[in-house]
């Protein structure tokens, strides 16, 4: 499976990063997911591989408006484009309502339906074809999820050892086991299909945090994470000039979260716009990188727009391509 970072700034654009919004594709199917979409998300995609029809769903973290703002353009574009097809949208109550209020004073009538789901009142993961989604409240100045994306289809073996201990020889039985239908054989006996298929791996699972000043709250996924996806607006001393209020997180404490939980992959992204490129001047990009890798030892990656990541089935994580 692989994601594309279409922002990595918090609160404004700058000229090398726009604000939130990420791709993600399970390579299952054409379908892919977005996470948040802040304005000129439409205009970033224009740049990757990844197209409005062929979106499946999109989630949004949380109603602050560098994460939300892309939304009416994008969903008028997908109508311009032609999209038929229905589109989910889960996110707060109060993004639904954005939506639904721009769509009536704008007069924006799609030639699709959208289908709205309250990220709060789900109890239970969200299934979709390429994942289930499950939903982890953060600690934001708003209501702010976090979503966990747990692959659905996780290829399935025959466990050749137990067909031949079960007497059951190579021929069109297994054909039909490997497909995941049952068999009766000519003897009367019935295989369930269930018994003789084992997942060689578990499925991956790719968390991508909103805005949330205690990254330890990502510990209470159902599923451990192969990679995290997390905020780190700050440095600390930054952070501590700032003060509380913004409630967002900084390197160290989004570092010694993924260390203690022993996450093997963890990417930052959403930097203060007062962090530049240039390393000569102060504050830059690499202050939050040595912070991060200071208290994380796993694999880290500060991550830029554009930048496009694999994980593969082993679960090993690399930066595929970048601008
Ligand atoms: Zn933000």
């Amino acid at each position: 499976m692989e994601f594309t970072f279409l922002g990595t700034s918090s609160g404004t654009p700058t000229k090398r990063r726009n604000v939130s919004g990420l791709a993600l594709h399970a390579k299952m199917s054409k379908h892919w997911y977005m996470i948040d979409c802040g304005e000129a998300t439409q205009h970033q995609l224009l740049s990757t591989k990844y197209s409005v029809s062929n979106l499946k769903a999109i989630f949004i973290t949380h109603i602050h408006g560098d994460h939300c703002y892309g939304l009416p353009g994008i969903l008028a574009s997908a109508s311009m484009a032609g999209r038929e097809a229905p589109l989910t949208i889960v996110a707060p109550q109060g993004v639904i309502d954005m939506i639904k209020a721009v769509r009536e004073t704008t007069q924006l009538w799609l030639d699709y339906e959208l289908i709205y789901i309250a990220v709060e009142l789900q109890t239970q993961p969200l299934c979709f074809d390429d994942f289930t989604v499950e939903p982890v409240e953060l600690s934001h100045r708003v209501p702010c999820f976090g979503y966990n994306f747990v692959e659905s289809n996780v290829e399935q073996r025959l466990d050749q050892q137990k067909l031949k201990a079960c007497g059951i020889k190579r021929g069109p039985h297994w054909g039909l086991l490997q497909r995941g239908k049952d068999v009766i054989t000519g003897e009367g006996q019935t295989l369930l299909a269930n018994d003789f298929l084992q997942t060689p791996r578990p499925p991956r699972a790719i968390f991508v945090a909103g805005d949330n000043d205690t990254p330890s709250l990502l510990n209470t996924a159902s599923v451990k994470p192969d990679v995290v996806i997390h905020e780190a607006t700050y440095t600390e001393d930054i952070a501590q000039k700032v003060g509380k209020g913004p409630q967002h997180s900084y390197a160290r404490i989004v570092a010694e979260y993924a260390q203690d939980a022993g996450i093997k992959h963890l990417i930052l992204t959403h930097f203060s716009a007062r962090y530049g490129y240039d390393i000569n001047q102060s504050p830059s990009i690499l202050d939050i990188e040595n912070e991060a890798k200071k208290h994380y030892k796993g694999n880290s990656f500060l991550a830029n727009d554009f930048d496009s990541f694999e994980l593969n089935k082993k679960g090993v994580l690399f930066l595929n391509s970048s601008h």
